[in-house]
């Protein structure tokens, strides 16, 4: 594996179910929406030093014609009302089976973010809860850490470059 540098990242690039929230599969529904713990303070601590932040996320739903993008857009509403402002909303709308470039693993969405802000994947970091977004990140060229719950598989986390156990752990380790 290639040593990336451990050096303040230029974006932080989060995945939403799971990771910022909880993840409600599929979910359409904003009142649905629950930040995980310390989401507010750990985005707030991040705008403080001005570095942008995005979201890349796989919402096949779409796809699926189980909900619209009108609803993943009302629920990313919500998750900014509850988190604060976000940057940059980076959505796959695709299926598994539609061999898009953008549906992580994929490193789709971690380019279009890093190029929507102007710095390199490679200045980016990703933070996420499982496999699929540390190999999209490795794809890219971008530094990643897992934040695994209860649903990460024991493969993933030991696979994966960086572990913090909390979303606020991660965010203190890549502003160190
Ligand atoms: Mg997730
Ligand atoms: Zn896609």
């Amino acid at each position: 594996m290639i040593d990336t540098p451990l050096r303040r990242p230029k974006a932080v690039l989060f995945d939403r179910d799971g990771t910022l929230v909880v993840d409600v599969p599929y979910n359409g529904d904003p009142s649905q929406v629950q930040l995980m713990p310390g989401v507010r303070s750990a985005l707030d601590r991040i705008r403080e030093r001005n570095i942008p932040i995005g979201v890349v996320s796989n919402q096949s739903g779409i796809a699926r014609n189980y909900i619209t993008t009108l609803q993943v857009q009302q629920v990313n509403d919500r998750i900014a009302d509850l988190a604060g402002h976000i940057d940059g909303w980076f959505t796959c709308p695709h299926g598994p089976d539609d061999s898009c470039a953008c549906r992580k693993p994929q490193p789709g969405l971690i380019i279009e973010a890093a190029a929507r802000f102007g710095v390199e994947p490679g200045e980016c970091v990703v933070i996420g809860d499982i496999g699929a977004d540390v190999v999209a990140a490795r794809a890219a060229g971008a530094r990643s850490i897992l934040v695994p719950t209860s649903q990460t598989r024991a493969e993933e986390i030991e696979h994966a470059p960086e572990v913090a156990p909390s979303l606020s752990a991660a965010v203190d380790t890549v502003l160190r």
